[in-house]
């Protein structure tokens, strides 16, 4: 098929779309065929329920700044210490990106160089750490993160990782066994954060906890940042050691992430590596990231972490977060009274973990495909002490960011959350998905949101 029958067969309205698709004009005359995979994408983008709750849609003007000109300076280095000249506007974006995270976070010191959250912990844990030292971090089967110190991951090869859990019962981490744990195992590292957890984190409790055994205390807020900066979550700052928020997932940014600590080390146990003089934890953070980990950095990237911070800013930024949870509780509600059952029986922030096991074990896969082929998509994923294979799990997460980006309220999220359960209880129902499909497109186009420019 060429390019140009696939875009005939798109229902993308060359009308509604076309102020947001004027911006893409110079691929479509000269690379048509990325031109029609983009306009499919589009397509997926604004004609399905996009579920995933890491995933967001960022603004046309966080986008535009991602596709910009800052994209082909070199800048080695920090504002006024780069390794390259023609930095003058490069060093404004970059500050003005830090300046705003503070504002954002009440952080002391920002880095927002690191390319991902991954490279972000790996450059955390280099900046603070020595090789050996012991990771204590909420198992990855449990809704933890793979650099939380899981044995596939760097997290466990460099370092000594002890792993938490949540309770059998309740779905809860247990602040008194994660206590007792600490004080049994001594961590470096205490961290905090997770993936698939639906619950509140008590980031001072943790601090106290890392303080009380000598570990640094680190808040990984990768999924829930938007919700902190927008007041919908208690925050880490200002006690927490180190904080790393990914950017885009609830903040609603381009891809990256930011580390932010505090200026002292309160600890200054590991060796700082060439140079012996002593550093702040500051200029450890960023000495890690560069040059212990990445060469230049990405500054349209961090020239779109600008403007996304600079949206976090608004006021309207607080009711999106507030939005976000209200209706990620309203879901929760109607699944639950369809008679799904729910990891810890709700939730309190933007995500929801389906236990699929009373349908049967390891149906998580099955029921993800299901639901895509009735225009929702969502991710498998384990449930606490699965029955099943990682592999082969037995849940679903889910969560409201990108449908709360649209404009969706409680009304849209009971009618969601029953056709989730209708399609949970009958997968190989095809009627039933084509039918549901047809109502997603629907709902879908009465809250269009790629059609604008700006
Ligand atoms: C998403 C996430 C990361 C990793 O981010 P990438 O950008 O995918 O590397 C790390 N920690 C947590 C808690 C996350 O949710």
């Amino acid at each position: 098929m060429t390019g140009q029958e696939k875009q005939q067969r798109n229902a993308i309205s060359p009308v509604l779309h076309a102020p947001f698709l004027k911006r893409f004009a110079s691929i479509q005359k000269n690379d048509p065929e990325v031109y029609s995979i983009l306009l499919a994408e589009l397509e997926r983008q604004e004609y399905t329920l996009g579920m995933i709750p890491s995933e967001n849609y960022i603004s046309p003007t966080v986008l535009a700044a991602a596709g910009s000109l800052f994209n082909n300076k070199y800048a080695e280095g920090y504002s006024g210490k780069r390794y390259y000249q023609g930095n003058v506007n490069i060093d404004s974006v970059e500050t003005l990106a830090i300046e705003r995270a503070k504002k954002v976070f009440g952080a002391e010191h920002v880095n927002v160089q690191a390319l991902s959250g991954s490279a972000a912990n790996m450059a955390i844990y280099f900046a603070m750490l020595n090789p050996g030292d012991t990771i204590m971090g909420l198992r990855l089967d449990m809704g933890g993160h793979l650099t939380h110190g899981h044995n596939v991951n760097f997290s466990a090869k460099f370092y000594k990782p002890t792993q938490y859990t949540v309770e059998k019962d309740t779905g809860l981490i247990n602040m008194d066994a994660v206590r007792e744990q600490a004080q049994k195992e001594r961590p470096k590292m205490l961290v905090s954060g997770a993936t698939a957890y639906p619950r509140i984190f008590n980031f001072k409790k943790f601090h106290d906890i890392a303080s009380e055994v000598g570990a640094y205390s680190m808040a990984d807020i990768s999924h829930i940042s938007g919700l902190i900066a927008g007041g919908a979550h208690p925050s880490p700052f200002p006690f927490t050691d180190v904080v790393m928020t990914t950017t885009h997932k609830t903040l609603r940014g381009s891809r990256g992430a930011l580390i932010m600590c505090k200026e002292k080390d309160r600890l200054d146990t590991a060796t700082p590596s060439a140079d012996s003089k002593k550093l702040s934890l500051a200029q450890k953070v960023d000495r890690a990231v560069f040059p212990g980990l990445q060469g230049g950095p990405h500054e349209h990237i961090i020239a779109a972490h600008a403007v996304a911070l600079g949206e976090a800013l608004q006021p309207s930024f607080k009711i999106y977060a507030q939005q976000i949870v209200k209706n990620a509780k309203v879901l929760a509600r109607t699944l639950m009274d369809q008679g799904i059952k729910l990891v810890s029986d709700g939730t309190d922030n933007h995500l929801i973990l389906i236990d699929l096991t009373p349908f049967g074990a390891g149906l998580g896969m099955q029921g993800a495909v299901a639901l895509e082929q009735a225009g929702i998509v969502v991710n498998k994923n384990t449930i606490p002490y699965d029955p099943s294979t990682p592999f082969k799990p037995s849940g679903i997460r889910l969560g409201t960011p990108c449908l709360t980006t649209r404009g969706m309220k409680e009304e849209a999220m009971k009618q969601i959350g029953e056709w989730i359960a209708s399609i949970l209880k009958d997968a190989k129902n095809e009627q039933l998905k084509q039918t549901v499909k047809a109502k997603v497109h629907v709902l879908c186009e009465q809250f269009p949101f790629y059609t604008h420019a700006e």
